[in-house]
């Protein structure tokens, strides 16, 4: 047999012809990554990504943190073939990275999902009124060109965490029109935070096909996001769950070590969860990934240890918000904590950096309070932990690439 390349015509083909598969076949073909499956050993596990039919492994490759093309073709030899980027991740660099590493690849051997959002009002989370839909049209046209790509996806509104930014009409406009045209396939929005309220605007739109929430052991509110995402799942929407270990310390700072094995094996007890994006930056990472898809069961070790971890407080911030009423300069606080964590959990300097300089913070932010009144759930300092990363903000761009 000789594999197909599809390009936006044909794509536009099976899905006028109503082929909710993952690509355009004859009727007794089968997807290279069929092929390779048969090829496995011990299988590993799949689910299908609610009505969009694809059926994905149920852990996806996060590209975010790795600017290693080596690892991307490793993973998709191993059969992870659905990779997950955005388009400011790396600097902006991450796009390009992996369309570079996936020329020569048939198309229909990998999947992309990538994300974008306008500018927001970091306190209320809406947009202003020059956020237009031509600004996003153009966001959706620079990753195609530097995925190299003739279609996406997968293409998510990216980091909302209110009702009506989800159903800003603009977006969705832009959204809308591209999945006509066959620049993406499937319309998706992620929520770092207010999870349950972006996740069933997501289902009210009737606009979007995935939803992308994070989503772990460690959340206070997990119940209410499994909820949400049990709604969003039954409604056929894609469910793809991020953030799944739940911050991690890594380095001279680590104190607290939770068993990522352990962390990801409890989100995919959830059946609602289709796949889990695992943001890898090392061989050894990507194998205890593939062997989690090969054995799901949790152990009563790992249990035992979820639960005492579950007491740690660790660098995953809730989200809750309450933190931005108390501040006396209103900081974006959730925002700055999870700079904080891309530092001493991801170490992923480059970002952090990026991430504060978009937040347009006081030049004095922390420094002249006389004390801080803000009383976080995860009983955190926070002006300690905004003081020590800000610091970030005077160091040379170029010593972070
Ligand atoms: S110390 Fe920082 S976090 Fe606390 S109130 Fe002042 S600006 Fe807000
Ligand atoms: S109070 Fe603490 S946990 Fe809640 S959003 Fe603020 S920093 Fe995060």
């Amino acid at each position: 047999m000789t594999t197909k390349k599809i390009g936006r015509r044909d794509f536009l083909k099976s899905s006028f012809a109503g082929l909710g598969g993952f690509i355009y076949l004859g009727a007794n073909e089968k997807t290279l990554q069929e092929k390779l499956e048969e090829k496995t050993e011990k299988k590993m596990a799949y689910r299908v990504l609610g009505k969009t039919g694809i059926r994905l492994p149920v852990i996806t490759m996060g590209v975010m943190n790795t600017d290693n093309p080596s690892l991307v073709h490793a993973a998709l030899n191993a059969g992870m073939f659905h990779l997950d980027t955005a388009q400011t991740y790396q600097r902006g660099t991450n796009e390009a990275m992996i369309g570079e590493a996936l020329q020569g690849r048939p198309r229909d051997s990998f999947m992309i999902a990538t994300k974008a959002r306008l500018p927001n009002d970091q306190k209320t989370g809406l947009y202003p009124a020059e956020a237009t839909e031509e600004a996003y049209t153009a966001k959706i046209d620079t990753s195609l060109k530097s995925l190299k790509l003739d279609y996406i996806d997968i293409y998510y509104h990216h980091n909302v965490w209110v009702r009506d930014s989800a159903l800003f009409e603009p977006i969705m406009k832009s959204l809308e029109k591209a999945k006509k045209a066959g620049k993406i396939r499937f319309i998706g929005i992620t929520t770092h935070r207010n999870e349950p309220e972006v996740i069933q605007a997501a289902i009210d739109s009737r606009v979007y096909d995935v939803v992308l929430a994070a989503y772990n052991f460690r959340q206070k509110h997990s119940e209410e996001v499994k909820k949400a995402i049990g709604q969003a799942a039954a409604a056929g929407l894609g469910v793809v769950a991020m953030k799944t270990i739940g911050g991690n310390i890594r380095g001279a700072y680590a104190t607290e070590q939770i068993d990522a094995r352990a962390a990801l094996k409890w989100a995919l007890q959830d059946t609602n969860v289709h796949t889990i994006i695992a943001g890898f930056t090392t061989f050894d990472q990507m194998n205890l990934n593939l062997a989690v898809m090969k054995d799901m069961a949790l152990t009563q070790a790992e249990k035992a240890h979820l639960r005492r971890a579950t007491l740690l407080s660790g660098l995953y911030c809730q989200g809750c918000g309450q933190c931005v009423k108390q501040c006396t300069k209103q900081l974006p606080i959730p925002d700055l904590m999870r700079a904080y964590m891309y530092v001493y959990g991801y170490r992923n300097l480059g970002a952090a950096q990026d991430l504060l300089l978009s937040l347009n913070l006081p030049a004095e932010a922390c420094q002249d309070c006389s004390s801080c009144p803000v009383k976080c759930l995860n009983r955190w300092k926070v002006s300690d932990k905004i003081l020590d990363v800000l610091r970030l903000r005077e160091v040379p761009s170029g010593f972070l690439a």
